[in-house]
Parts: structure tokens; sequence; C-alpha cells
């Protein structure tokens, strides 16, 4: 017998109303229990079985491809995505992480306006992120698909699943007025606190 444990999808931490109408229930109730939950479970049943069986989710993504990537990524993705927002979030970013985006985007609005044309610039299924490069730097990079920047040896700090699944209930097709809206209950507490987390 395996003595590994399955991975288990992560509750919401805010409830499925929490975030509306920004993000309706409905939406959080298919984006987290149809879509990400759905990773998850794929997830389980590709590793069973094999070496990957006891890794992380984080390592597998860094040792892996195709099908088994995909699955364990978004499973990633979508943990890191739901942890962001919070019904009564900071709505501001303070101390070390202001100031570097200050630095690196010239202000925290240039900063939101450049992450969102990013966002809505980005062609088909895929997620916006916000990273620190190897030299401290932060940036922005856009990922298709299932990708994730720790393959790329940057460290995420927030994401915007453009994925239309995140959206599509609520704004149809209008990306960037979703992708605007959300940042009401962006929480800058946990994305400062991943920040620090060094
Ligand atoms: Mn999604």
């Amino acid at each position: 017998m395996a003595d590994y444990t399955k991975f288990i999808a992560k509750d919401l931490p805010y409830a499925y109303d929490a975030l509306a109408p920004v993000m309706s229930e409905e939406t959080l109730r298919f984006h987290h229990d149809k879509h990400y939950a759905g990773y998850v479970n794929k997830l389980n049943e590709l590793i069973e079985g094999t070496p990957y069986e006891g890794k992380t989710v984080g390592e597998i993504i860094l040792s892996s491809e195709g099908t088994l990537f995909n699955q364990a990524a978004q499973a990633w993705n979508h943990e890191f995505f739901f942890d962001q927002f919070s019904p009564q979030p900071a709505s501001a970013p303070t101390g070390r992480l202001a100031e570097a985006l200050v630095r690196d985007f010239g202000s925290v609005e240039e900063f939101v306006q450049t992450m969102n044309r990013s966002a809505a610039g980005l062609f088909g299924s895929g997620w916006t992120w916000l990273v620190e490069d190897k030299e401290g730097k932060l940036a922005l990079v856009n990922e298709s698909n299932a990708g994730n920047p720790l393959c790329r040896g940057l460290r995420p700090l927030m994401c915007l699943d453009v994925w239309e699944h995140a959206y599509y209930i609520d704004y149809r097709n209008r990306r960037p007025d979703a992708v605007a809206a959300w940042w009401k209950f962006i929480d800058w507490k946990v994305v400062e606190k991943r920040y620090e987390a060094k």
C-alpha cells in the first residue's frame, strides 16, 4: 500500500458569495468546485503508481511535462489565485513591496494598469503573473495555458487567471472589465506575505 496522501483541493478561504458581484457565487462554485477540483482529481489519477507519488505539487511542476504538468500547474495556480482574494482586503500595498512596485513600475497605480493591459492582451487561455526575478526586480510575465513562472526560475507573487472560465459567467467576453474589477478584493496583505517569504 502506498503511504502517500492524495492531494486535496483546498477550500476557498472565504464564502462562495463573499466576493459578489465582482466574482459571483456561481462563478466561484464552477471555478473552484469544478475546474480547480477537477485539476486536483486528475493530478491524483495521473500520479497513482508512479514515482511522482509523495512529491509536492511544486516538485511535480518542475519535473514534468505534457498532461501531468498541465494538471499539476493548474492545481498550483488556482490555489495561489483564490488565496490572494479577501472580502476584507488590505486595499493597498505597504512597506518593501510598495517601494519595489514604485521602483519597478513608477507607481502602484501604473503597476495595476500595466498588469491589466498585460492580462487583456494575452491571447487565448493563460495567466498574467507578478513575479520577482533573480535580481530582485519585479516584473510581469504572461504564461499560456497552465504556464507557471517557477519553471523560469521566477518567484510568483500574484496572478490573474484569464481563462474564460474565470470570468465568462459574470462578464461574458469582457475580460478587461473582469480583471479591472477583481482588484477590489485583492488582499495586498497576502501578496506582501509572499514577497517577504524568502
Ligand atoms: Mn481558472
